[in-house]
This record gives C-alpha cells, sequence and structure tokens, in this order.
C-alpha cells in the first residue's frame, strides 16, 4: 500500500462492495512474465515441455493465485480502512504491486497502524494456510524441497503451484514490513513513532527518513542483481527504490506545511454561524427564502433540533417540477448520500487534507458530539490556515 505512488490509466476488472479493482496496463507484462517462467518452472518439474498443456495451465493458476493474493492484501487494508471511516474508491494493481487508493488520511496513530498492519496480516493468512496445505498433503520435507522451488523426482504439479504462492506470499509479506515508508512497514513505524511522541509530523519526518535510506538500498542491491544476471529483478527493485526515495521525499516536503496544522481542531478555523434550512419547509419557500436570497448553489439542512440531516442543492431542486414544489419538503429532496458530508468539531484540521467529500462541495459541515450543525469548514478556511503566517 502506498498512497503516494504515482497514477496512469487503468481497466476496472470488478468491484467489491463498492471498491473499485482496477489493473494498470504495466500489471500485464507481470502477468506475462509470471506465467512465460512459470510455465518453463512446471515443465522442467513434471518433465514436459513448457509449452504442453499441463505446465502451461499450473502457470496461469499460479498467476491467478498471485493475483488474488495480492487483491486480498489491499482489501486488507481497506476492510480496517473502512471499518474506521476511511472511505476506500479503488485498489489498483500496477508493475509494482497493489494500492488502495484512501480517500483521507488517518487521524490517530492507532488507526494508521492498524490500516498499515490489515494488509500484511492478510498476506500472513494466505501463506499459513497454504503452507498447512502443503503440509498437510506431502509432509514436512517434501514440502519444504517444493518451497525452496527445488526440482523432485516424485513432484506433483498442485503442490509445487501451493509451495509457491506461499512463497510468493512470504516473500510479499517480509518486502513490505521493511520500514520502508510509504510501504507498509514503513507506515506502522510511523505510526509507532506517532504513538510515542504524539506529533504525526515529528513522526512522518522519522519514517521518511528511514524509507530514503531504504530507497537508496533497494537502488544498490537492485544495480547489484541486475549486472549479476537478473536484469528485470534488478532494475524492478531500484525502480522501486526511486519510487520509495521519491515519495518519502515528498512525504518530508509535505510535513513543512502539515506541521502549521498540528494539533489545530476544525472547531477553531470554521464558520460557526452558518445558514441552515430547515428539513421540514416546502420546496417552494426554500428556493424563495434562501437559494434566491444568497444566490448560492447548496446549503445544509437541518431538522428542528438543528441536528444535521444532508445537503439540499440548487441543480436538483431547480428539476422538481413547479406543482410539487408546494407539497414536497426539503428533506424528501436530500442530495444522494450526503447526510455523510460532515465533520466532527473535534477533529484534526489535517484530516480534512484530501477528503473526497470536501473536494466535491468545496466545503464540509461540522457537527458537535449530538449530530448538530456547529458550523461550515471550507477550502479557503483550510488554504488560509495552511499559509505561513
Ligand atoms: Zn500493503
Amino acid at each position: 500500500m502506498g498512497t503516494m505512488f504515482g497514477g496512469g490509466n487503468t481497466i476496472t476488472l470488478f468491484r467489491i462492495r463498492g471498491i473499485r479493482i482496477a489493473v494498470d496496463w504495466s500489471w500485464f507484462l507481470i502477468l506475462f512474465l509470471v506465467i512465460f517462467w512459470l510455465s518453463d518452472f512446471y515443465g522442467d518439474l513434471l518433465g514436459q515441455p513448457g509449452s504442453s498443456t499441463e505446465p502451461y495451465l499450473l502457470a496461469v493458476a499460479s498467476a491467478a493465485g498471485f493475483f488474488g493474493s495480492i487483491v486480498l492484501h489491499e482489501l486488507g487494508h481497506a476492510f480496517v480502512a473502512m471499518r474506521n471511516g476511511i472511505g476506500i474508491t479503488t485498489i489498483r494493481l500496477w508493475i509494482f504491486g497493489g494500492v488502495a487508493q484512501m480517500d483521507r488520511e488517518s487521524d490517530s496513530p492507532g488507526v494508521e497502524f492498524r490500516v498499515a498492519a490489515g494488509g500484511p496480516l492478510v498476506t500472513a493468512a494466505i501463506a499459513a494456510i497454504l503452507i498447512a496445505i502443503g503440509l498437510i498433503s506431502v509432509g514436512g520435507s517434501a514440502f519444504q524441497d517444493a518451497i525452496q522451488l527445488q526440482v523432485s523426482a516424485d513432484a506433483n504439479g498442485l503442490i509445487a503451484m501451493v509451495a509457491w504462492l506461499a512463497a510468493v506470499n512470504l516473500i510479499v509479506l517480509a518486502f513490505n514490513l521493511l520500514p520502508a515508508f510509504p510501504m507498509d512497514g514503513g507506515r506502522i513505524a510511523r505510526a509507532i513513532a506517532w504513538k510515542i511522541t504524539g506529533k504525526r509530523s515529528a513522526a512522518t519526518r522519522f519514517a521518511a527518513g528511514l524509507g530514503r535510506v531504504f530507497g537508496f538500498i533497494f537502488i544498490a542491491v537492485g544495480i547489484f542483481i541486475a549486472f549479476n544476471g537478473y536484469v528485470f529483478s534488478g532494475v524492478w527493485l531500484a525502480l522501486i527504490g526511486f519510487l520509495v526515495n521519491g515519495s518519502a521525499r515528498a512525504a518530508t516536503m509535505q510535513t513543512s506545511v502539515t506541521s502549521r496544522l498540528e494539533g489545530v481542531r476544525v472547531g477553531d478555523v470554521m464558520d460557526n454561524s452558518p445558514v441552515a434550512i430547515p428539513g421540514s419547509i416546502t420546496i417552494e419557500k426554500a428556493l424563495e427564502e434562501y437559494f434566491l436570497r444568497y444566490q448560492w448553489s447548496w446549503f445544509p439542512v437541518v431538522d428542528d433540533q438543528e441536528r444535521f440531516l444532508g445537503m439540499i442543492v440548487r441543480d436538483r431542486i431547480d428539476q422538481v417540477p413547479e406543482i410539487e414544489r408546494l407539497s414536497t419538503v426539503v428533506s424528501d429532496h436530500l442530495e444522494e448520500q450526503s447526510r455523510a458530508f460532515h465533520i466532527s468539531q473535534e477533529a484534526l484540521l489535517e484530516s480534512l487534507l484530501g477528503n473526497s467529500d470536501m473536494r466535491r462541495f468545496g466545503a464540509l459541515m461540522v457537527t458537535d458530539g449530538g449530530g448538530r450543525l456547529a458550523g461550515v469548514i471550507t477550502v479557503e478556511q483550510l488554504g488560509r490556515a495552511l499559509k505561513p503566517q
């Protein structure tokens, strides 16, 4: 997982509970290489040419299993994030692995730790299940040979596949747990430093420093491997080194901005006298007394206890037929899912950076502990708080 890794054109494969699973064109290169390389491997193992049916089918099944393992790893992050109120829109796979794109950053070290650990935990579970299957099927020493990719005379194709997938998941686990921010281990290191110091920016600088060191190590090791005959693996690792190094550097630079927000809460900078429309008035009245009067494109809507109900948008009520405007009330025409467009006044201002709801309206509603509308925070207010004083 690394939300800072680059963009690119993607193809949507399927959706799971609203999360889009997409692949970048570069992912197909990896799939192709895995199938190509494994066909030969299984061919040698079974004493058949790599181009014959059985080695090829095993190679395709292994590539599918590898793909599934990476998706499950990312879903591990996504599941924990969503349980902690962080939205996940897309899981993207590309040549350097998977990325679960979160709509905002964690607002506590505990959440950061759990989200970062969610993926490796799933990978560890997959490896444990595969190893258990292997041990039960062929026993300890035969499976150990298989997992070390040693060709043995009594080799079984399916067990070799289980062993290969177990080995790959163990490698993915070990690699991700290196404290190379923004990789998982680096995020775990940041969460721990954040918990100890109580300061997110200081923790990010520490983890990003480690990330830069690991980036240089990956580059050096990658070049070494490439010159020793493993050109693709070496170049791949060196490129990961460049990415990790660049992302870590960007994260360090970003902290010089976000450190100004340290400890500032949403309630400290919001506009605390927002204009809200009561949900019980008619559309006609809302148009006359609010939309025409203020000329805004949206308003928050509250119930008679001042509790936030959602948003009402001009474009949408313009489409309500005249005849219905007198008979229907504002709360019948709330913008879809807009009930979620609020944040607690106690939330840290920095948790708003990258908030996708805020991007959509240019503002976010602020509520108090009782769910009552306490204010509105706009992108401009956030921008002012970010500027050097
Ligand atoms: Zn991960």
